[in-house]
């Protein structure tokens, strides 16, 4: 099936006596060029030689879906909506490499979740994809839970995470510290991942067609915690205990940002500590978290425990 214009999937959508439901954050892709886009994307971060799974969060009516399936061996796709789940048998009745599986994405175990749908594809050396055209009244939680849901120590085990997002998050992603856009959640997925921004979506491309406009963004698994900081603790408990104090200390930075470091940490730590802890890091003892990058969160969290 063809869900290639505006038509084709309104009436789908009416033949299951459906509605887009805003509450959900259902806007549709209708443009089939950008599915297909997404999907070619998603796949290049993959090895052209080994087994490859895709996670979808949120098919909806099926657009990107159809497209995963073509590019990769396996496709399960999550979805809150009920009321899709019998919509999407006839739009994707022709792929017999996709599961759909009715969940709340945010209530799943992960790992358990993963290894239940692509347990013998990884252990047969494959690897695992996310890509979603997300909701984007949950895009952080989503993605924080994509990363935090594993061992800060050890690389995500996505080959990648391909998302669309609102515009201004992708920016706010793909920031370096020091510019405008960078805040606490770019420094908490640098932790984990390198960013790649891809491409630029306008509002026309949806059904309906949301206020903002949207961008995909490739989010790549990196080594972990200790390929951004190689001091980070050597034993994976410690190291658990240290990636958690760095979080919470990004989150401390951010929480004021328009305060100086020292005055932001100061119902945390004495300001004393903390311009001592800078001046170890060869910091002004003026700066604000919105200079640091995530390994320079890491170097700070270790000064102040010393
Ligand atoms: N992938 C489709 C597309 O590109 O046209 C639909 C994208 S739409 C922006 C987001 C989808 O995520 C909707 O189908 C919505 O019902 C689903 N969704 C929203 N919250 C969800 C959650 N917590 N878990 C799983 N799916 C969710």
């Amino acid at each position: 099936m063809e869900l290639s214009n505006p038509a084709v999937v309104r009436d789908l959508l009416a033949k299951y006596g459906l509605a887009p439901k805003k509450g959900y954050g259902q806007n549709f892709l209708i443009n089939p060029r950008i599915p297909a886009e997404i999907a070619e994307v998603s796949r290049g971060y993959v090895p052209d030689d080994c087994p490859a799974g895709v996670l979808e969060i949120g098919p909806g009516v099926g657009s990107l879906t159809q497209r995963l399936a073509e590019e990769y061996d396996r496709v399960v796709a999550v979805e809150i909506d009920r009321g899709l789940i019998p919509l999407l048998s006839e739009s994707l009745a022709e792929h017999d490499n996709v599961r759909v599986v009715e969940a709340d994405f945010m209530k799943l175990d992960l790992p358990a979740f993963l290894d239940e749908h692509f347990g013998d594809l990884i252990r047969g050396g494959g690897t695992v994809s996310v890509c979603a055209n997300l909701p984007y009244y949950i895009t952080s939680p989503v993605l924080m839970k994509l990363l935090e849901a594993f061992p800060p120590e050890r690389p995500v085990p996505f080959g990648s995470i391909v998302v669309m997002i609102q515009r201004e998050v992708a920016q706010r992603l793909a920031a370096q510290a020091g510019q405008a856009d960078y805040g606490a959640i770019t420094a908490q997925i640098a932790l984990r991942c390198r960013t790649e921004k891809r491409i630029d979506v306008s509002p026309g491309n949806f059904l309906p067609p949301p206020k903002v406009s949207s961008a995909v963004i490739a989010l790549i698994p990196h080594g972990g915690i200790r390929e951004v900081y190689p001091d980070a603790p050597g034993d994976d408990e410690d190291c658990r205990a240290f990636a958690e104090r760095v979080s919470d200390l990004i989150e401390l930075a951010f929480g004021q940002r328009r305060k100086t470091l020292v005055n932001a940490l100061s119902g945390k730590y004495p300001k004393e500590k903390t311009a001592a802890a800078l001046e170890a890091c060869s910091h002004r003892p003026d700066i604000r978290g919105e200079r640091l990058s995530a390994g320079d969160f890491c170097r700070l969290a270790d000064a102040l425990n010393k």
